[in-house]
């Protein structure tokens, strides 16, 4: 089971590995520094280079059990156990979803509302909410979500016991999506004075790094469900 060095430090950009199993999902290694799929938040892309310099291009990081899975392209290399790697994540697209992640979690504190789903991408990113008649403009969201953005709060994850998550049931606020549990401890995000919740993903360390969002637009999908658009304005 890889040792998850992105939950302590989601900057960490790269890291020596050794590969401990390949099979039909992908490469295993010893520890890691990609995120794999879940969450809402894509698994990451990069490259593992072996010590005779050969790159193996990953394409995807996905869950296999308790463990991560590289995925490596559909021509890479194949490494063998044993072969010591250098870990490199394609870190202009995780920064990406790192800023995003972190606007979602912002924007839940704006609207009010329990949240039905979402997605992170490095490009556009949802939250889906179950609202009544009261829907917020895609104006009042940007306004408001830029204004928490620029009070440079600090973002921190944070652990409790599986005990105090089911006490505080209030924490998980995307039902559709679990937060990682089940080893006696469920991981926290805290985005100090707006916004305390179960998370599993990667988010910047200050709001201020998300820099300016805009929200795009908001969506009809049913009967009370809304979904709300947002991009990071460059
Ligand atoms: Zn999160």
């Amino acid at each position: 089971m890889a040792e998850e060095l992105f939950r302590q430090d989601a900057y960490l950009k790269t890291c020596e590995a050794t590969v401990v199993a390949v099979d039909d999902k992908g490469i295993r290694l010893d520890r890691t520094v990609f995120y794999p799929t879940g969450g809402g938040q894509p698994g990451d892309r990069g490259t593992l280079t072996l010590a005779d310099g050969r790159a193996i291009a990953i394409a995807d990081t996905v869950k296999a059990g308790d463990d991560i899975a590289h995925v490596p392209a559909a021509d890479a290399a194949v490494p063998a156990v044993g072969d010591k790697v250098t870990v490199v994540v394609d870190w202009e697209r995780r920064y990406r979803h790192m800023r995003m992640h972190t606007a979602l979690h912002v924007m839940s504190a704006v609207i009010k509302g329990n949240v039905t789903g979402g997605q992170v991408n490095a490009d556009k990113s949802r939250l889906d909410f179950n609202l009544g008649d009261d829907v917020p403009t895609k104006e009042h969201v940007t306004a408001e979500v830029n204004r928490l953005i620029a009070l440079d709060r600090p973002v921190t994850p944070r652990w409790i016991t599986d005990e105090e998550l089911a006490a505080r049931p209030e924490l998980v606020k995307t039902m559709s999506v679990r937060p990682p549990s089940g080893a006696g401890r469920v991981r926290l995000l805290e985005i100090d004075g707006v916004d305390l919740q179960a998370c599993g993903g990667t988010h910047v360390a200050r709001t201020s790094e998300i820099g300016t969002v805009e929200c795009l637009k908001v969506e009809n999908k049913g009967k009370m469900n809304r979904r709300f658009i947002i991009a990071l304005a460059e």
